[in-house]
């Protein structure tokens, strides 16, 4: 593969367009020619410089291959990538905007047991750059530009474990929250990690001031262990020190990430735990119902259950939603989607 354009920041760019030879100003038209969503050859640049960046950059890293759409109004991206790997996107309407969740990795080697970005390990690293275009990709087709985006919030809660791919993911945010770039403000960004301890700390010296979420899915080591084989790696001890130390650093609550399974996590002991965990930390819990994985034999606590759940949490001071599960008609959750094309199946 060749290198990634849209890995380039605006002086970076600047830096290239000397090497190349050309006027400092062809910088900036490809810049915006890039924010936009173009491929290399779409943007008006002199021919000579069009041709030295096609030798060295791929023309369009990132693909929209299919889209499919729910009854709900999400829509479900499938990109290829340059070297011809799939990854997936959801895009979310909500009143107050357009949320894109998307991938960091091609695969995962993190295992959880109810995933299916994990089902076939880990392909390879998205750079910044590719993380961005499927961004720069979807603003496009929604018909969004720069200035006015279709995509107003961004999670990084697709393929793909973010803090296994640290450096790229950092550059990544930088990339998306730049001034000369899509601008998306830190606070309309959700980062998710199932709790890898030194780069959640590291993360708290980046300056970054987004949405911090953790998943969590059980209230001991050993339980979490059983579903989450990072849990044998780190404690939740330290991740609630972690926690603690974003929270001092930028000011933001975090959030942890719930997924209720029968017979798993779900039971009432399970919810006095977790509230006994998290009381007094300035936190909120996103309950989730287990989107069933077709690979897996786990199953969703029921709606009942969840409720119950929900109201022990509240009941004692834990702020705490269930999520929406939005385009379950579509293989919403995490690796679905490209689990089932790879499959062969008419998803
Ligand atoms: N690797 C990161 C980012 C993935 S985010 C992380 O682990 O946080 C996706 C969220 O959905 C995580 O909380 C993940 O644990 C959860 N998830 C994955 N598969 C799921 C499923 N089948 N049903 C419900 N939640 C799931």
């Amino acid at each position: 593969m060749k290198a990634i354009l849209q890995d380039c920041s605006l002086l970076e760019l600047s830096r290239l367009v000397a090497d190349a030879g050309e006027k400092p100003f062809r910088a900036g038209q490809l810049a915006e020619g890039l924010l936009q969503g173009k491929r290399i050859s779409e943007i008006p640049v002199p021919a000579a410089l069009k041709a030295y960046l096609l030798e060295r950059f791929e023309e369009e890293p990132v693909r929209i291959e299919r889209v499919f759409t729910a009854a709900d109004g999400t829509k479900k991206y499938l990109f290829a990538l340059a070297d011809g790997n799939l990854v997936e996107g959801v895009l979310m309407k909500y009143r107050y905007g357009n949320t894109q969740c998307v991938s960091t990795q091609v695969g995962c080697r993190m295992g959880c047991t109810f995933c299916a970005s994990t089902l076939g390990g880990l392909v390879r690293n998205l750079t910044a750059g590719e993380i961005l275009s499927q961004i720069l990709a979807v603003n496009r087709a929604e018909g969004g530009t720069p200035k006015a985006r279709a995509v107003t919030n961004v999670v990084l809660m697709g393929s793909g474990e973010p803090f296994d791919n640290y450096d790229r993911v950092v550059k990544f945010l930088r990339l998306l929250t730049a001034e000369d770039g899509l601008r998306v403000s830190a606070r309309n960004i959700s980062l998710s990690t199932c709790g890898l301890v030194p780069q959640m700390r590291a993360f708290c010296g980046e300056g970054i001031a987004l949405n911090l979420t953790v998943s969590l899915h059980g209230v001991t080591d050993e339980e979490r262990a059983r579903i989450m084989p990072v849990a044998k790696a780190y404690r939740i001890a330290d991740i609630l020190q972690a926690c603690g130390e974003y929270f001092a650093a930028t000011g933001r609550r975090y959030i942890f990430e719930y997924s209720l399974i029968a017979g798993e996590n779900s039971d009432e002991r399970h919810a006095l735990a977790l509230a006994e965990l998290l009381r007094g930390r300035p936190c909120h819990v996103n309950l989730i119902r287990l989107n069933a994985v077709k690979e897996r034999r786990l199953r969703a606590a029921d709606e009942r259950m969840a409720q119950r759940f929900l109201q022990i949490l509240k009941s004692r001071g834990i702020s705490a939603t269930i999520r929406r599960s939005m385009g379950s008609d579509i293989g919403g959750a995490c690796g679905q989607l490209r689990a089932g094309y790879l499959r062969g199946e008419d998803v």
